[in-house]
């Protein structure tokens, strides 16, 4: 029987899990029709994904185009502007694949939330900065999440089918390159280390989150909202293998794992197939005659002070997550363009998580004044002021 094609929309389809996304619909043109496409800085590359997917309707920021890209981009037949916003919650996507990094992927989570739809969603700043709000809208308007993110595609496989609620989740975390560093080897850190992941191939603001632990901080916080999971029933386990993607531990003690190859092109395709799945002959197989091992062990939060700063602005709650994502997302900034250490990261975050006055239960408008704050908190710190 064949199956109708899915068309999909992608937002941030210049970036690492755009472009997977976009390997995926390559291997299945029978399946997939682009629809849409967003992009932020990446005009060039943007350009290219139109005249090679033909989707009827594009996005991309002027702010970071020069004039003539953008006339070259413009000159694409067929092809419509429309904002990032109208592209998430567009009548003719069937998915919408947001894969925006950072805070950039709220407003569109938000509007395709809002627009009822099935999303499929890479971007974890969205949950932590709003994720009560995003919750209640999902509610309301019966739009569904599918995570793509491998450690929330894994808890979501492992849930699939089951009638009463998880006790745990145990989410597994690679360790980065960094986790048999000393104190201060962390501090004499590069950015050319920093930026080389031991296991997946990821975004430049994912790795070095990765490579700090802050990623693992956010994911908790992202599966506390997708599965609706108390924090202290979340937990963390270093597995430097990254062949099990995460775990879910039942009321009677059993245990389901989903495992496969750290390849986000997996979780990726089954967000896009799902309910069902694709041989696809590119994606790779474990090898089980060659895996000879599986180790985990709890991280360790005095060498990487990201992680506890996360764990705790999770359980405070109020504007705390909206602080720490945004002050992680200006000083990772900060750090790759070589203006701070790699320790100074942590530090930065700490001085702004400390300094700020939290909203009880905020809005929107709330979480954009905390997030504006931040910034500007951020950057006099680096800038020396006291
Ligand atoms: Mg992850």
């Amino acid at each position: 029987m064949s199956s109708p094609v899915k068309r999909l929309a992608i937002l941030g389809s210049t970036g690492s899990i755009g472009q997977q996304t976009l390997d995926i619909v390559r291997a299945f043109p029978q399946r997939f029709r682009i629809v849409g496409l967003a992009a932020g800085k990446n005009l060039d590359l943007l350009t290219r994904q139109i005249d090679e997917f033909k989707p009827d309707f594009a996005c991309y920021d002027p702010a970071n185009c020069s004039s003539s890209k953008v006339q070259a981009c413009l000159n694409v037949p067929r092809c419509q502007f429309i904002s990032r916003e109208e592209i998430a919650s567009h009548p003719d996507a069937d998915l919408v694949v947001i894969a925006t990094a950072g805070k950039a992927g709220l407003s569109p989570t938000l509007a395709a939330v809002k627009a009822g739809k099935r999303i499929a969603l890479a971007n974890k700043e969205s949950l932590v900065m709003a994720g009560a709000i995003i919750t209640r809208e999902l509610k309301k308007t019966g739009a569904t999440i599918i995570p793509v993110d491998s450690e929330h595609s894994a808890i979501w496989q492992c849930l699939n089918g089951e009638k009463q609620k998880a006790a745990r989740i145990i989410l597994t975390a690679s360790g980065g390159p960094f986790y048999r560093f000393t104190s201060s080897q962390l501090a004499g850190v590069t950015v050319e280390q920093a930026l080389t992941h031991p296991s997946w191939k990821m975004g430049k603001k994912v790795t070095i989150d990765s490579a700090t632990m802050m990623n693992k901080g956010l994911e908790v916080m992202e599966a506390h909202w997708l599965f609706g999971m108390p924090y202290d029933c979340i937990s963390i386990l270093v597995h430097p293998e990254c062949i099990v993607h995460s775990m879910v531990e039942f009321v009677d003690g059993m245990v389901k794992a989903q495992m496969g190859c750290p390849d986000m092109r997996l979780p990726i395709q089954y967000a896009l197939s799902y309910p069902q799945r694709l041989d696809n002959p590119q994606l790779p197989r474990i090898d089980w005659g060659k895996l000879r091992k599986l180790t985990f062990e709890p991280p360790d939060m005095a060498r990487f002070p990201c992680l506890k700063m996360a764990l705790a602005a999770a359980k405070s709650g109020d504007t705390y997550p909206v602080v720490l994502a945004t002050a992680d997302e200006l000083a990772v900034e900060l750090f790759l363009a070589g203006r701070i250490k790699f320790t100074d990261i942590a530090s930065l975050i700490e001085k702004a998580l400390e300094r700020h006055q939290p909203r009880h239960a905020p809005g929107l408008e709330e979480i954009m004044a905390a997030d504006a704050w931040t910034k500007e908190t951020v950057l006099k710190l680096a800038g020396g002021e006291k």
